[in-house]
Parts: C-alpha cells; structure tokens; sequence
C-alpha cells in the first residue's frame, strides 16, 4: 500500500512527487514515457533556464525525484478502481496492480480522433467498461493502438457481437477473443447522421453501431469517465487544492486544461503534491 500514486511522470506529475516525496509520504510515480515535453526541441519560456530541451528538463525532474528516494515504474497504467469503504485506489497495469490511499493525476492532455467530434455525445466513447454493456450484440469498433486497445477491444468482445479493433500497432498474442477483427488500414472518413454509423477506409466501408476511442495509453479522460470524475470536455475539474469530485484523487497539468505549459503544470503539480500528503495525513488520523 503507498500513501500516494502519481500517474504521469512529465513535469506536473513529477513536480507533485517531488513535493509528496518531501513531506515525508510514501509515492511511486508509473509513467509511460510520453510527455508532450519530449517533443519540444527548445524550451525558451520557463524560469530559470535561457533555452533548455523538453528532453533535458524531464530527465533532471526525474533524477531530482529519485534521488530523493521516490520509486519511478516505466508502465502503463491501464485501468483505475476506487474502494469507497477502504479509502483506496487500485492502479492496474498488463501484469501488476498497486493499491494507495491517494491519486494524483498528471497523464497530460487526451487524445482525440479527427473527424469523431460530432458523434461525441451520441455514440462515441473513451471507456469500454463504463459504456461496453450498451453495445450489447451489436457491431463495435475500438480506434487505438497498442495494450490499452486491445484491454478495450477484450472487455468490449464479452458482450458485443463484432469488435473491429482499427490499430496499426496492435499488440500480437495468442489470446484474443474471436469475435475480435483488426483491421491494420487509415481511417479516411466516418459517416452518419445524428450517430456514427460507417467508418470509411480506403477500399471499403464497415457499419458500426458505436466507437472506442483508446488512442496510445489510457488517457486522462477516459480514467476521468472509469472513475466518474467531472469533467469540462476533455479537461478533469478540480478545486483550489488540485482535488476532483473525488476524496483522495486530484490532477494537475495538461490534464485539467487551462494554460497547456510546463510552469503551469509544475505549480499545480507542486499544490496536488501537498494537498494529496495532507489528505493521507488526515485519513491516517495524523492531522
Ligand atoms: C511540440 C511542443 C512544444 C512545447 N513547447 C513548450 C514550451 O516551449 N514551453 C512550455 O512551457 N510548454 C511547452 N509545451 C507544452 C508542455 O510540454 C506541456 O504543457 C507539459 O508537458 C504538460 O505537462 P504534464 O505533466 O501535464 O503532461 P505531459 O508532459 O504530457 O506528461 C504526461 C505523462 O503521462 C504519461 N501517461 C499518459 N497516459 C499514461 C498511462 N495510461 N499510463 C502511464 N503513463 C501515462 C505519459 O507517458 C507522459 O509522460 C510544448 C508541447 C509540445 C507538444
């Protein structure tokens, strides 16, 4: 059992550990490593550095933070579960779980699908075990690549009746359901009226009655609908201390919209890091 998790290690999520690390909590970090900082070649805007690359920036956060003792797990974390009654959260990856009493959210901005945004409130989803049960029988397609879409393509192949899992990079086993197609091709269009109904390729057209969007790694929205956390389009709403409408899960960075920048991303960071000790401490009865 940690006292605090953060998921995400790019400068929110690392700034939030270093500050849980230092007031004396027990933190592990599990990042996937792919912070939208490695992309920036030159970082001309925050304090203290002239010009300083994305790259460079995040890997001194990260030694800051392990030197000061913090565990740090390259993974992905696949799915969230919360325990009213025990005050916990379960944080699941492919092979491993880890339990704490609180979460920081800092999995940087969601990624969404060209071209699916006017589906978004009809059916189009970000969380197959949220909304899996309503494609009952029916004809699914998961847009994604890697773990995190075939974990969605498997949960929505236990009740659905075809799962096209449109991925360019899907995971090779053994171990896939039958009911799961992949089809390795560039999505070129999607139709329908009020509803998504086709998605368009190349050389043909597949009827569907519903969409999984499970881009990269589980993003921060699709954790935001598997917990039931509010949210304001993609960005998770917080209050002043950086926590959801949740006891004991906060968020911070990219993740809760705003200013996209790491100077924000790391003040807030630095709040959730607090605020997450101070809730733990208070759960623990110490305050
Ligand atoms: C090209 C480019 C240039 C930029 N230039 C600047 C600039 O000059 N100045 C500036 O201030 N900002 C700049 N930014 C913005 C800045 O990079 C972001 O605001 C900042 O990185 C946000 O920090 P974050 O910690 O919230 O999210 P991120 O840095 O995106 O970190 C999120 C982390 O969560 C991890 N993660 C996500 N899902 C999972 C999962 N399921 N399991 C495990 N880990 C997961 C990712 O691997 C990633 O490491 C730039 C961004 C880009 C793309």
């Amino acid at each position: 059992m940690k006292d605090v998790i953060v998921l995400g290690g790019g400068p929110a999520g690392i700034s939030a550990a270093i500050y849980a690390k230092r007031a004396g909590a027990d933190v592990l970090v599990i990042d996937g490593g792919s912070s939208a900082l490695l992309k920036a070649k030159a970082i001309q805007n925050y304090y203290g550095f002239e010009s300083i690359s994305g790259e460079d920036l995040i890997n001194r956060g990260v030694e800051q933070y392990k030197k000061l003792g913090g565990e740090f797990l390259r993974g992905e974390v696949l799915q969230i579960k919360n325990d009213f009654d025990a005050h916990t959260y379960i944080v699941e990856l492919k092979d491993k779980s880890f339990e704490a009493k609180a979460i920081i959210l800092a999995l940087g901005a969601g990624k969404t699908v060209d071209g699916l945004a006017p589906f978004e409130n009809a059916n189009v989803s970000y969380c197959a075990i949220c909304d899996g049960f309503f494609f009952t029988g029916r004809d699914v397609c998961v847009i994604g690549d890697g773990e995190f879409a075939l974990s969605e393509a498997e949960e929505l192949a236990k009740n659905a009746k075809t799962v096209y899992l449109i991925s360019k990079n899907a995971p090779k086993t053994q171990k896939m359901s039958k009911n799961i197609k992949i089809i390795s091709k560039n999505i070129v269009g999607f139709n329908g009226k009020d509803m998504l109904e086709e998605v368009v390729f190349e050389d043909e057209t597949i009827k569907v009655d519903g969409a999984f969007v499970a881009l990269g790694s589980l993003s921060s929205f699709e954790i935001a609908k598997q917990l039931g956390l509010i949210t304001n389009g993609n960005a998770i709403e917080v209050d002043k201390n950086q926590m959801t409408n949740l006891a004991g899960a906060f968020a911070c960075g990219d993740c809760v919209g705003g200013l996209l920048q790491v100077s924000k991303a790391v003040g807030e960071g630095a709040v959730a890091g607090i605020e997450a000790v101070r809730y733990v401490k208070m759960i623990d009865g110490k305050d």
